[in-house]
C-alpha cells in the first residue's frame, strides 16, 4: 500500500443509508447496495439485481427457509434447504452458493473441537473433525460440479455471470491459473464490466499485488460495500490493525458480512499475541 493512502475519504459512504436492498437468489442473503441497479451478495459474492419483490413465490419461500436456518445457526436445516434448491434448479450459481455454505458449515464443525474438556474429549473431537472434513469435501465437489456445468453450457448461452461464477469457483479452489483464465474470459464477455471489476478486486487481493488497492477503490466507487471488507483486510495485512478494525466494524453496521466478523476475530487474536 502506498504510504499515506487510506480509505478515510471513501469510508464516509458508509455513513449514508444504502440505496437499495438486493437479495441473493442463490444463498438468500441481503445485499445492501449504494448502487441503485445492482449489488453483490456479502456471503457468496454472486451478482444480484433482484429485490424480494422480483423473486417468484416459490423461490422466496425457499430462500426464506435458508435465511432463517442460517441466521439461527441451524446448519443441518440450512443444508437440507440448499439440497432442496439444488434438486429444483441445478445451476452453476446454485451449486457455487451451496459450496460456500458447506465451507462455512465445515469451518463451524472444526471450530467445535475442544481441547480443554477434561474427559472423553478426543472422541468428540474426532466426530467434529470427520464431520468438518465431510462438509469440506462436499464443498469442493460442488465447486467442481459448478465449473463442469459452466463448461458444458453451449457457447451461445455463456454470459458474463457464467464466467464470473467459474472465476469464483476456481478462486475458492485456489487454482490461480484457471481463475486467471476465467477472469480473461469474463473480461471478453462482460459489456457492463461490473462483475469484471469485482472479480479483478478479488484477484488482485488474493495475489496481494500493487493493483489490489486501486481495484478496491473502483468497487467502492461502484457503490458496493463489500469492497470495504477487502480494504480492511488489506489494512490488516499491512499491520494497520486499528484502521482495519474500525473499517470492518463500520461495515458490519451496514452489512451482515461473515468475512468481516472473521477478520475482526483474526485481528484480535494477532493483537493478543503481540
Ligand atoms: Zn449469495
Amino acid at each position: 500500500m502506498t504510504d499515506g493512502m487510506d480509505f478515510g475519504s471513501k469510508i464516509r459512504l458508509l455513513d449514508k443509508p444504502a440505496n437499495k436492498m438486493f437479495r441473493c437468489g442463490h444463498c438468500s442473503h441481503l445485499a445492501p447496495s449504494y448502487n441503485p441497479n445492482f449489488g453483490f451478495c456479502p456471503f457468496c459474492e454472486l451478482y444480484t439485481d433482484k429485490a424480494d419483490d422480483d423473486l417468484g413465490r416459490g423461490q422466496q419461500a425457499l430462500l426464506g427457509e435458508i435465511y432463517s436456518s442460517l441466521s439461527s445457526g441451524k446448519f443441518p436445516e440450512a443444508a437440507a434447504s440448499f439440497d432442496k434448491m439444488l434438486s429444483s434448479q441445478r445451476s452453476p450459481q446454485n451449486l457455487y452458493a451451496a459450496a460456500v455454505f458447506y465451507t462455512l458449515y465445515s469451518d463451524y464443525e472444526y471450530s467445535k473441537r475442544e481441547y480443554t474438556a477434561p474427559r472423553g474429549f478426543m472422541e468428540d473431537n474426532a466426530i467434529s473433525t470427520s464431520s468438518g472434513l465431510e462438509m469440506y469435501s462436499k464443498a469442493k465437489l460442488l465447486l467442481y460440479q459448478s465449473i463442469s456445468l459452466c463448461d458444458k453450457t453451449p457457447k451461445e448461452q455463456r454470459d458474463a455471470l457464467l464466467y464470473y461464477t467459474k472465476f469464483l469457483a476456481y478462486t475458492r479452489l485456489k487454482k490461480k491459473l484457471e481463475a486467471s483464465r476465467a477472469l480473461a474470459e469474463l473480461l471478453q464477455n462482460d459489456n457492463q464490466r461490473f462483475m469484471t471489476e469485482y472479480a479483478s478486486m478479488i484477484h488482485h487481493c488474493s495475489m496481494a499485488d500493487k493493483l489490489a488497492e486501486p481495484s478496491i477503490a473502483k468497487v467502492i466507487d461502484l457503490g458496493i460495500p463489500n469492497a470495504f471488507y477487502y480494504a480492511a483486510n488489506l489494512l490488516a495485512e499491512h499491520r494497520k490493525f486499528r484502521e482495519a478494525k474500525e473499517l470492518a466494524a463500520k461495515l458490519l453496521q451496514k452489512v451482515d458480512m461473515h468475512y468481516a466478523k472473521q477478520l475482526l476475530v483474526g485481528i484480535e487474536r494477532v493483537q493478543a499475541r503481540l
